[in-house]
């Protein structure tokens, strides 16, 4: 309730005074993005054609929007909406994920709104149907393995994995965007280099220009680490763990409904890895460097992204090792 009483808080700030928060911005459509928002001055940057997008788009945009900018929340982009990450992430978890707030949203303008206008009665049964396949079950897939009652420990792992490939992909945008001000402007990056160093193959010409190899490398890089992000997002484990002797492996094969398919060849995995943190350190970086393999990106490097994480831990105090094999 606290986080829907912060977007709604957010919502009437911007209600108030668009003028002060909206502005338009032709980068976001460069990185994929329609809108984008900065919580600390609560600036909302929307794509030029935002007025082409239909109203309702628009309003499900903005509660998205708003949940980034809510006040000490740090709700970021963890499962785009449908993706099979986003039907079996964690309660706790949801609320720290954007796209839960505009599926819940869209699932009551699409199943509530309409009876309210009409006044007639909600079958109780269709709506709860209907929420459990917009809004997905954490429990679900649980059931289907055997593991009554307790998360489905590969996609929990699955979605740490997703989350580490999410933090560089915004690492590698500000990175990106860092250089391309500094190329429009004929300035040298001086220290701020050492920012870069991380994602690019060698910077160039240290302590001059911007060359135009750096900034090849650096969108590279950028699309990469974006591909790479979508893969892990819309990875599914598919329920199926089967009973092996031996380490736990994990194999990921193509398949018609999701684009990668999880096999985790270990029925007792819920409480191994409940037990063994340098297990799920392991699993965790399985899943990482497969999706990469998958992916054939070139710059980024399993390595590359384990140091990049390594930076971002040292910054916050969050969950979630890897382990180098
Ligand atoms: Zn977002």
């Amino acid at each position: 309730m606290r986080s829907v009483r912060g977007i709604l808080k957010v919502i009437e700030t911007w209600v108030a005074a668009p003028q002060t928060y909206f502005r338009i911005n032709a980068w976001n459509k460069t990185f994929g993005r329609e809108a984008c928002t900065t919580p600390e001055n609560l600036r909302v940057l929307l794509a030029p054609d935002f007025t082409a997008m239909a109203p309702d788009v628009l309003a499900l945009t903005l509660v998205h929007e708003s949940a980034h900018a809510a006040k000490g929340q740090s709700v970021i982009d963890r499962a785009a909406r449908e993706s099979p990450s986003f039907k079996v992430m964690l309660g706790a978890l949801r609320l720290t994920n954007a796209y839960h707030y505009e599926a819940a949203a869209r699932a009551y303008a699409l199943f509530v709104r309409s009876h309210e206008t009409a006044r007639t009665l909600i079958n109780q049964v269709e709506l709860s149907k209907q929420l459990k396949d917009m809004m997905g079950n954490p429990e679900g897939i649980s059931a289907a393995v055997g593991i009554a009652s307790s998360p489905d420990p590969l996609a929990v792992l699955i979605q740490e994995a997703a989350q580490t490939a999410l933090h560089a992909r915004i690492q590698t945008e500000d990175m990106l965007m860092f250089l391309v001000n500094k190329a429009r402007h004929n300035l040298s990056p001086g220290d701020d280099w050492r920012f870069c160093e991380p994602m690019l193959r060698a910077p160039h010409s240290r302590g001059s220009l911007v060359q135009p190899r750096d900034m090849d490398d650096a969108d590279l890089f950028f699309r990469e680490t974006g591909r790479l992000h979508q893969g892990l997002q819309h990875l599914s484990n598919g329920g199926l763990v089967t009973k092996a002797a031996g380490a736990p492996s994990i194999s990921i094969t193509d398949s018609h409904t999701v684009r990668y398919h999880v096999t985790v060849t270990d029925s007792d995995l819920a409480t191994k890895v409940g037990a063994q943190p340098d297990l799920a350190a392991r699993l965790r970086g399985l899943i990482l460097k497969k999706a990469l393999e998958k992916e054939h990106v070139t710059l980024v490097t399993f390595e590359r992204l384990l140091g990049m994480w390594k930076m971002y831990l040292l910054a916050r105090s969050q969950l979630g090792g890897y382990a180098v094999e």
